[in-house]
Formats: structure tokens, sequence, C-alpha cells
């Protein structure tokens, strides 16, 4: 469309208009779409008309939103899934057949991690798990049968980076598919592909809603591969719904400025920690004492809407913290106009053991803190009382 600036395509990319020329997008709540003749029907089911059929093949409205996360993403086809895993899920089994070999990043979502374990495994996919911070180990783990390397950058809730060029150089010297979860950064903080990613597969349930309203996953790429991640969710049905597609798109022309705002309260946030004496230890990719500060600085936009601290204290304290918190809410969800705390090793990764969790990051105590586009100022006082009350 010529427009060059992400927050142009954001509002402006959408679907041809109907005979109604309506100025916003409608919900089309259709299961399937007519044809005028038998001709026609056959024609289109043949592929020969491009048109849509069937609401689990393609609808107007996911159509919409996936077109919108290939332009802001700069991907060449995708595919929209009924949540975050289902697009992960999809991802793995449209590419990888029993005796395949998948490297695995050891800092990835706990649901991640659940879905290698006990599904992968029973389908014959193999995996190894390799460390971010010894990434000059990773290229001896790969085997003759490694078929794909899958990341997540910045991760869930380690918040650790991975170079993006450097895991597609090795992924590209070894003819590995490189498969990034990009949900921490959104397609306006990062965009894998750019670096050479085949796969940039999203949770839309986080800052792509942003507003904590519905699920929906999005798998991202070039033609060859999602081709097939389409044809097997054409097949097996972890569809987006319309009515979650047409609100995700709607957020999408929002995106821009929902995350400069996520982003500037996190960085504000973090600094307070960092400073806070009852405060043993910040993490955020936009602080300088982030250990991939320098990766995050090249490959991202701004350091996101996540902090991570430990609490002098240990697990009771922070557990204690939590419950004096007032205004931030105690749910699972991240990426919401509204800050949210968790405690990860009770809750999402709670089905690892203590050491594999020590392995990701995640301490006894640890919070995190998923910042909201409240007032700044209310947020600090809000987690500042609740640290005062916790002593
Ligand atoms: C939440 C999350 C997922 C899973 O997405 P759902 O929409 O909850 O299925 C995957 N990856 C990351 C990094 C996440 O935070």
């Amino acid at each position: 469309m010529g427009q060059s600036n992400f927050e142009t395509k954001a509002v402006r990319t959408q679907s041809e208009r109907t005979h109604m020329k309506e100025h916003s997008v409608p919900l089309y709540l259709t299961s399937s779409f007519c044809y005028d003749s038998a001709e026609e029907m056959r024609a289109t089911f043949n592929g020969e008309i491009d048109r849509n059929i069937y609401s689990r093949f393609s609808n107007p409205n996911t159509n919409e939103f996936v077109e919108k996360m290939c332009v802001l993403e700069e991907a060449e086809i995708g595919v929209a899934t009924a949540s975050g895993m289902a697009a992960i899920f999809a991802s793995f089994a449209a590419l990888l057949s029993a005796g395949d070999h998948l490297l695995v990043s050891r800092s990835i979502f706990g649901s991640i991690h659940s879905l290698i374990l006990n599904d992968l495994t029973r389908f014959g996919i193999e995996y190894t798990y390799v460390d971010v911070d010894k990434p000059e180990r990773w290229e001896a783990e790969i085997k003759k049968n490694t078929k794909m390397l899958f990341i997540e950058t910045p991760s869930n809730p380690g918040l650790d980076i991975i170079d993006l060029e450097w895991a597609a150089n090795l992924a590209e010297a070894h003819g590995l598919i490189l498969n990034v979860d990009n949900c921490f950064a959104t397609p306006y903080l990062q965009q894998p592909i750019k670096y050479g990613a085949h796969i940039s597969v999203h949770s839309a349930t986080k800052f792509i809603d942003g507003q904590g309203r519905v699920m929906g996953g999005v798998v991202l790429g070039n033609e060859d591969l999602i081709e097939e991640v389409y044809m097997f969710c054409r097949r097996t049905g972890p569809t987006m719904s319309a009515f979650n597609a047409w609100l995700l798109s709607k957020s999408l022309e929002t995106l821009a400025v929902r995350m400069d705002r996520h982003c500037s309260n996190a960085l504000k946030l973090a600094k307070i920690l960092e400073a806070h004496p009852e405060i043993e230890s910040v993490k955020y990719p936009g602080l300088k004492s982030h250990p991939q500060f320098e990766i995050a600085q090249r490959q991202m936009r701004l350091g996101g809407g996540v902090v991570t601290f430990t609490v002098k204290g240990g697990l009771e304290r922070g557990v204690k913290l939590l419950d004096n918190l007032e205004m931030c809410s105690l749910t699972a969800n991240l990426g919401d106009t509204r800050t949210i705390a968790t405690h990860p090793a009770s809750t999402t990764h709670s089905k690892l053991t203590e050491e594999e969790r020590a392995a990701v990051g995640i301490s006894a105590g640890l919070i995190r803190i998923s910042v909201g586009l409240e007032d700044i100022i209310d947020i600090i006082k809000d987690i500042e009382m609740a640290l005062d009350k916790s002593k």
C-alpha cells in the first residue's frame, strides 16, 4: 500500500469494503460461503478461484488479521489459530515427524516445555535443551536428524535474550528451520523474519489483544513452510474464531501506542526497583545490568512490557508482597492494560522441578510484573507499599 510506517500499516491495512462501504470492517459470523453455480463451487474447491469456502479453512476476519500480521512482521503468509499454544503445536506437528530431532532453548514458556515432554515425545520426536548463556555449546548438540531450532526471545518469564542473527546463521549452516516465539516482543518491537528466522509464532492473547479479552495465536513465515502449517490446521481444526480475529485485528491498530507506553512504564519501574534497598535483583532487557543488554539494544526497538525481580527474604516475602498488592491484579495473563503480578514458581512453571526452574532463571522468590498502562506513579506506589507491608 506504499505506506512505510509501522503505525500507518497497523491502522490502514484492512480488507476491501463491501457494497455497504463500511469504514470499520464488519464481523462475519458465518460457517460457510455460497456459490452462484455448481461450476463456481467446483472451481473454488479445486483452487481455481480464490474465495472463502468454510470458516475452518478461512474467513474474511481471520484473513484480515493474518494479512495485517504479515504486513507488520514482513512475513509472506500466516495462519491464525485459537491460541498461542495451538500456533506452536501446529508449527511443530506440521513440520516435524517421528524420528526428527528438535533443538530447543531451555528458556521457554512452561506450557511449551510440557507439550514437548508429554506430547512430542509420544509422537517419536526427540529433543535436546540448550542453555541461553552457553551459545557456544549449541552447535555440538545438532544431530543428523535435527530439523528445527525453537527459541523464545525475550523468554517468559526468564527475560533471556537470544541473538536472532546468530541463531539464523546457525540454522542456515545446518539446514534447520528456525522457529521463534515472538510473543513478548510483538512485531512492533522485533521482527525475527528480517533476521533470518523461517517461522515466527505468537500468542495473540498477550500484547496483541492487549486488553485481556480473547485467546489467539498466529504462525508467520515463508510460503513453503507455512502452507504446510495451514493445511495441517485446515485438516485438524485449531482455527481462530471470526469474532476473536475481528477483535485482534482492531487491537493491532493501537499496538504501537500501547507498546510504547508499556515499555516506558516498564523501564521506569525497573529502574526504581533496581535502586530499592529491599530488592535483591531486577531483570529487564532495557537495563544495562541485563546480561544480554547489547543484543536487546540491537534487535529490539524497546525493552518490552515485562519486568522480573527477586525480593530480599525469598519465597515467603515474595508471597507476602503479592498478598499486599492493592491495585495490581493477581492473574495468569500478561500484556494487559492492567498491571499484573505473578509468582512463576508456584503457577506457570510449577510443573518443572526446582532444578529445571533454576536452569531457566526462576528462583523461588521471583516475581513477574506485566507492566500495564495505568499511571506509572500509581504502579510504583502499589508495589512500594506492598514491599513495605511485607517486611
Ligand atoms: C502465553 C504464551 C504462550 C501461549 O499462548 P496462549 O495464547 O496462552 O496459548 C506461548 N509463548 C509465550 C512466550 C507465552 O507467554
